[in-house]
């Protein structure tokens, strides 16, 4: 059996008629930036999410440096973060000359835990950068709480977790600002980079839409120093098709990551804990294991692919030496890279590769 560890191929099978005609309609269209298919896929956004505003944008990286800039972050500044997530969220804030601060994980969730947050503000922190990781959305409620006490911002890195819920709220629409990515092999992926930006706040919107564009007000006036960071139609037009397949892909999800956990509740592996209050939408389905190196074997023998996210800290990554980290700073994040691991997982895994997978973990 020959199982892809995300099967973008099946999707589009899935969806190739409406996709292609789309596509092929902007072609005819010739309006390749900006236009009826991004005004009309931020449309949806903002109802997907509830959110006031949701813009399009040119990735999820961007997305989050686009929400630093808005809210003036610079030189000086401190923000906090988690050190177990992919770079972006840490690389745009030393982009800008701001201090990544980071705090640990919470064992089970693998998110920030805010029970230590207040520990590391100081009168330079300006906000606070949550992730929500593998599709589960950090404990935002907690975190806005520490945020208004101390009059930060929180910006929700949500580029796993679009699709998700917390207190029956949607992800990227629970603080001040949300970021997603549409990666390829994100829950909602584009055939390309793109990303969005969502919030409530009319202000921060208007400048987050100048930002995207040279920080331009009028057609060549610059009220800003902004990026290109512009969506192209041909991504908002795949998207828009995904989009409206989205809730039932969300709930295939769903059932696919809890019929890992319960096939692997007997196992000697740890399954993902999903808190009460808060449906996943599985970007990864990880799993923690004593030696990952033999079992990556193991299923590797069997041509199962797996993927680790994230084998090194940020902490202890080269390009943040600077920041005067060491081994041990924050244990529990340690920890997990050392023995996390990803199966494949998409709405498209059918139930015979599950088993395959199952069987040979506990094989
Ligand atoms: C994918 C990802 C990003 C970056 O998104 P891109 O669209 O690839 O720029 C940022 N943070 C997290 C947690 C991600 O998973």
């Amino acid at each position: 059996m020959k199982i892809n560890f995300i099967d973008l191929q099946a999707q589009y099978k899935e969806y190739k008629k409406e996709i292609d005609s789309e596509v092929l309609e902007v072609m005819s269209l010739a309006q390749f930036i900006g236009g009826e298919k991004l005004n009309l896929f931020e449309k949806n956004l903002a109802a997907y999410t509830g959110s006031k505003h949701a813009i399009g944008c040119s990735s999820g990286t961007d997305a989050l440096l686009l929400s630093l800039m808005a809210l003036d972050i610079s030189a000086g500044d401190e923000v906090i973060t988690s050190p177990f997530t992919f770079i972006s969220t840490a690389e745009v804030i030393a982009l800008l000359g701001a201090k990544p601060v980071f705090v640990d994980i919470d064992e089970e969730s693998y998110n920030i835990d805010p029970s230590k947050i207040e520990d590391a503000i100081t009168e330079r922190t300006k906000a606070i950068m949550p992730v929500s990781l593998y599709g589960q959305c950090a404990d935002m409620e907690a975190i806005n709480d520490i945020a208004k006490k101390h009059n930060l911002s929180v910006i929700e890195d949500a580029c796993q977790s679009f699709g998700a819920t917390y207190n029956n709220k949607k992800s990227c629409n629970l603080s001040t600002i949300g970021c997603t990515s549409f990666f390829p092999s994100k829950p909602l992926g584009a055939y390309g980079d793109g990303g969005a930006i969502f919030t409530n706040d009319d202000a921060l919107a208007e400048k987050m839409r100048m930002l995207l564009n040279h920080g331009q007000n009028e057609r060549y006036k610059h009220k800003y120093i902004g990026i290109n960071g512009r969506l192209d139609a041909i991504q908002a037009a795949v998207l828009n098709v995904k989009l409206k397949h989205f809730d039932k892909e969300v709930r295939l999800r769903d059932e696919i990551g809890s019929r890992y956990s319960d096939l692997l509740e007997d196992s000697d592996v740890i399954t993902p804990k999903i808190a009460p209050n808060a449906t996943s939408v599985y970007a990864q389905y990880s799993i923690r294991v004593k030696d990952r190196e033999a079992m990556i074997e193991k299923l590797n023998k069997k041509e199962i692919p797996t993927a680790v996210h994230y084998p090194v800290p940020l902490h202890m990554q080269e390009a943040f030496k600077y920041l005067d980290y060491k081994e041990g700073d924050f244990p529990i994040s340690e920890l997990v890279s050392k023995q996390i691991m990803s199966l494949p997982m998409s709405a498209y895994l059918s139930e015979a590769e599950q088993d395959f997978v199952v069987q040979a973990i506990k094989g």
